[in-house]
Order: structure tokens, then C-alpha cells, then sequence
């Protein structure tokens, strides 16, 4: 059977890009399923809900697999085992840091979200999206590309966003976007050490190591009262992983910015990358929506 799988940690793209590529290979007639590599965050379990998706399987240990990578080809973010299976695709929107000893199918595209481009290949195989597969993939687009604001955005996520809207009954995409990241700025119960591994990715960048959060918020002012204990705890995690930094975006959707917390061993890197002075382990970043877009690029571009 065919494991097609997302990355740890993982989106609602991570998520439903993968449920929608292992319907896909179904339907082409392989025997493909869909897995997680972790919990489902508060916004992926009220998207699977909606449209009545049932939770994928989380998968322990991917060696000796046949394997399909989901959004991400970075093997620091996929499945334990991932160096001992056998990996047949990838399909992505991220930087490519891949090699493989043999030849795979690797489809990458700049579009907003992978769920974008499993769509276009429902197009390209003429198989048709059933409802609750364009509702997984609709809130995909919609979760990456921040309900289109993000920078990542492309004609291309619009078009195939609106034709998954049309299949899925949802009127309205803004309204439905609005609702899912609702659901995901809930942090109130949340423990500090809970916020900052919210959704992070560790980057290695001349040899220095930092963690990359993110939590996407419609209004920041409820994290940001939670300051002092947040950059504690990410004090503890910056030791504890023995990491250069420790970054969390607080972005703040309506305002359209991000607030960089930050840690680290040397802070002049950092201000070098962003041209902003950090004060009190903070920055505000007018108009910085994505980390893979705004944050990675000029971190590595100074440091690497
Ligand atoms: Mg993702
Ligand atoms: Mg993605
Ligand atoms: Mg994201």
C-alpha cells in the first residue's frame, strides 16, 4: 500500500493535501492512503469536520514504505524512518533541499499551498473532485495563503479556489476562512511551551540551527499579553535543543504583520536580516505574512 503523507507537525495543507492525493491515486486505481505524522491542530479537525472527512491514521514509523511526501521534502520534517523507505513522489511548494538515489516523480510549483496543485492534477487526470475532497482542499488553499493575503498567493490558488468553492457549497470563502482561523487563534487554554511549537520548523543555516514558529491569530493582543511567559519558555526550548534561536511569528491576519518574538544567541544576524532593531525580544513586521517567503530567505541570506 502507498503511504502519502504530509509533514510532522502538521497544517491543514500538510493534512489535506495528502487525503486529497491518496483519493486521487485511488481513483487512478492504486492502493493509497492517506496519513498524519501528528495531532491535527484546532482549524484542520473543524475543516475534517465540516466537510465530513474522517481523521487520517498517524503513522509511527515510515520504513520500508512505499511513500508519497505531501508539502514538504525536507527529510528533518517527515516521518521517523523516512531515510529506509522507499519513496515514490513528492508533491510541494517549498524551497527544494531533496536528492534521492534514483529517480521519482517530484512535482513543485510556487503556488499558494500543495493542495492547489493535487487540484490542477485532478484536472490533468480528468477525474472529477468529489464534495468533501474541493471542501479539504478549498480550506487548504485558504489556511496557507491566509484567506489570499499572503504573499504566496497566485492567480492560479484563486482560479482553482473558486472551483473547489463551487464544488464544496461554500458562498462564501472569506467568511469560511475567517471561521477556520477562528478556530485556530484560540489560544486561551493553551500552555506557553504549547504556543511556541504551535507550528515550527527547524532550519540549519550556516551550520547554526534556528526554530521557526508561527501562530496565525485574528486579533494578536491575546498572545502578546502572554509575552514575558512565551519568550521564557522559548529560553527553556532554545537550550534544551541546543538551537541559536528561537523565532515566533505572531501574525496577525486582520492587521496584515507579524510580531517576531525572538531569542537567541546573537540577535545582530537577525536585525541585520529584517533591517529592524529588536527591542525587548521583539520586532513588529509591517506586511509579513509568511515564513517561507518574508522570514527563511533573508535569515539564510545572512547567515548562511
Ligand atoms: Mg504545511
Ligand atoms: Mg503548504
Ligand atoms: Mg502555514
Amino acid at each position: 500500500m502507498i503511504h502519502v503523507f504530509g509533514h510532522k507537525v502538521p497544517d491543514t495543507d500538510a493534512v489535506c493535501s495528502a487525503i486529497g492525493y491518496a483519493h486521487l491515486l485511488r481513483e487512478l486505481g492504486k492502493d493509497a492512503k492517506a496519513f498524519r505524522l501528528g495531532e491535527l491542530n484546532a482549524e484542520t479537525k473543524l475543516v475534517l469536520e465540516r466537510f465530513g472527512v474522517e481523521t487520517p491514521e498517524l503513522l509511527e514509523n515510515a520504513a520500508g514504505k512505499d511513500v508519497w511526501l505531501m508539502d514538504h521534502n525536507e527529510f528533518g520534517q517527515s516521518a521517523d524512518g523516512i531515510e529506509d523507505a522507499n519513496i515514490i513522489g513528492v508533491i510541494d511548494h517549498h524551497k527544494i533541499k531533496f536528492s534521492y538515489d534514483k529517480p521519482i516523480t517530484y512535482i513543485a510549483l510556487p503556488w499558494g499551498s500543495s493542495s492547489t496543485i493535487v487540484a490542477k492534477l485532478y484536472e490533468i487526470y480528468g477525474v472529477e473532485i468529489p464534495k468533501h475532497i474541493a471542501g479539504c482542499l478549498l480550506s487548504a488553499i485558504l489556511s496557507d495563503t491566509v484567506i489570499f493575503k499572503s504573499p504566496t498567493t497566485t492567480e492560479t490558488d484563486r482560479e482553482i479556489a473558486a472551483k473547489l468553492a463551487a464544488i464544496a457549497g461554500v458562498d462564501d470563502m472569506t467568511a469560511w476562512g475567517i471561521e477556520m482561523f477562528k478556530a485556530k487563534s484560540k489560544i486561551g487554554e493553551k500552555s506557553a511551551r504549547d504556543i511556541v511549537l504551535n507550528d515550527y520548523k527547524v532550519y540549519e543555516f550556516g551550520g547554526r540551527k534556528i526554530l521557526i514558529n508561527q501562530v496565525e491569530v485574528i486579533d494578536d493582543s491575546e498572545v502578546l499579553a502572554r509575552k514575558d511567559e512565551i519568550i521564557a519558555e522559548m529560553q527553556k526550548i532554545k537550550e534544551e535543543q541546543g538551537l541559536f534561536a528561537v523565532l515566533t511569528m505572531v501574525t496577525d491576519i486582520m492587521k496584515e504583520g507579524t510580531t517576531l518574538l525572538v531569542v537567541a544567541d546573537d540577535v545582530a544576524p537577525i536585525e541585520k536580516a529584517f533591517g529592524k532593531e529588536i527591542k525587548d525580544n521583539a520586532v513588529w513586521l509591517p506586511g509579513v505574512m509568511s515564513r517561507k517567503k518574508q522570514i527563511v530567505p533573508p535569515l539564510e541570506q545572512v547567515m548562511a
